[in-house]
């Protein structure tokens, strides 16, 4: 193992000092991939700054109605917070699907976020491995690639990136803050990640020297009613073979054919679409120059089609994506999938 020097940072700006300070200056958090990399010999940093007693370990409300996560905030205590579980299901459901408990108990948001690939061959080093080793090959492209990508690879590398808390915060449209010795800087989980392209050694828009601080989450009214679902060899801890984080509007008011009541304990269980859930509008009137505004029968608000857009968006969609029309409302799967594809 390379001989390294080891900081622990006093403060945020100790912190970037430290990393400004050496070109080959790595954070280490809860060290639970590091560390790893480290004794297998993929990683060589010359010094680690311990970034785990910074003050960024809280999960705040911001006035605007969102969630700003810590970088040092344990995967375990972001899904278990009240905030996170009410009011952004997906991604603590994300989060306990990853690891085990004990490792979640060390892991960090920063550290989830920037975890390196699990292909073989880049853990490998007597492989050659594009990522690891620029222009040295890619063997997963003929070799073993179970796991590996199916959308967005190239002829460089067909890793994909192994979180999953990263995926959901992606459908949150999450924006990760981050500072540097010049200064603080935001980047959309969206664009946070490169494409693999021909440079597969260059993981993240992330500046050098970079210290991720935390995350943003938006206030996504939809996202209380999002889910997570992961498919992996073992249940107990396995990566995804694929996953998928998703939110969705949904109403349709089911009666029983016997007793006419509403089927379900109460109307909590038909999960309807509230006000909550609006996104902000601009009204534009429109005055009639003849409406007499003392007439009770004249303009008097927004009316329910004017506003609830989410259903038209929704069959839009469908119909881009299968070519098939809709006209009436839920788009409930079973009638969408017999309805089948129009080329
Ligand atoms: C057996 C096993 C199973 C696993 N299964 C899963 C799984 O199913 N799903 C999943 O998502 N993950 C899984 N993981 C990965 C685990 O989630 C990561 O190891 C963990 O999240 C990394 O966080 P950490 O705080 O320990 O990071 P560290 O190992 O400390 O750091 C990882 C990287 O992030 C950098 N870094 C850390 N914090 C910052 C910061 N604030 N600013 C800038 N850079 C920073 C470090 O320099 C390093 O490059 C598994 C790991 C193991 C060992
Ligand atoms: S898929 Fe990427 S990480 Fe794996 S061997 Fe190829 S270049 Fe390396």
């Amino acid at each position: 193992m390379r001989e390294f020097d080891y900081r622990r940072a006093p403060d945020v700006s100790g912190a970037l000092a430290l990393l400004d300070d050496d070109a080959d200056a790595r954070c280490l958090a809860g060290g639970t991939n590091l560390v790893d990399l480290m004794k297998s010999g993929v990683e060589r940093p010359a010094r680690l700054v311990d970034v785990r007693e910074l003050p960024l370990d809280r999960v705040e409300s911001t006035p605007d109605g969102g969630l700003r996560v810590g970088a040092t905030v344990t995967n375990s205590d972001l899904a278990a917070h009240p905030d996170v579980r009410d009011r952004y299901p997906v991604l603590a459901q994300a989060v306990l699907a990853g690891a085990s408990g004990q490792l979640r108990n060390m892991a960090t948001v920063g550290g989830n976020l920037l975890q390196r690939t699990r292909c073989a061959y880049f853990t490998d080093t007597t492989k050659p491995c594009n990522k690891r080793l620029p222009g040295s090959g890619c063997p997963a492209r003929d070799g073993e690639h179970r796991n590996h990508a199916i959308l967005g690879a190239s002829e460089s590398c067909v890793a994909v990136h192994p979180s999953d808390m990263a995926v959901a915060l992606t459908a949150l449209d999450a924006v990760v803050h981050y500072e540097t010795a010049d200064g603080a800087g935001t980047l959309p989980v969206g664009a946070f990640y490169l494409p693999v392209g021909d440079t597969p050694h260059r993981e993240t828009a992330l500046p050098a020297g970079a210290l991720v601080t935390g995350v943003w989450l938006p206030p996504v009214p939809v996202a209380a009613r999002s889910r997570y679902r992961k498919v992996r060899d073992r249940a107990s801890y396995a990566f995804a073979t694929g996953s998928v984080a998703a939110a969705a509007l949904h109403e349709e008011a089911v009666r029983d054919p016997a007793f006419g009541g509403p089927v379900g304990a109460d109307l909590a269980h038909y999960h309807v679409a509230t006000h909550a859930d609006i996104p902000e509008i601009e009204a534009h009137w429109v005055p009639d120059s003849e409406s007499d505004p003392d007439d009770p029968l004249d303009i008097r608000g927004i009316g329910e089609v004017g506003i609830v857009g989410a259903a038209a968006a929704i069959a839009n969609a469908v119909w881009h994506a299968t070519g098939v029309r809709h006209r009436s409302l839920p788009l409930r799967p079973d009638r969408v999938l017999t309805a089948g594809h129009r080329a």
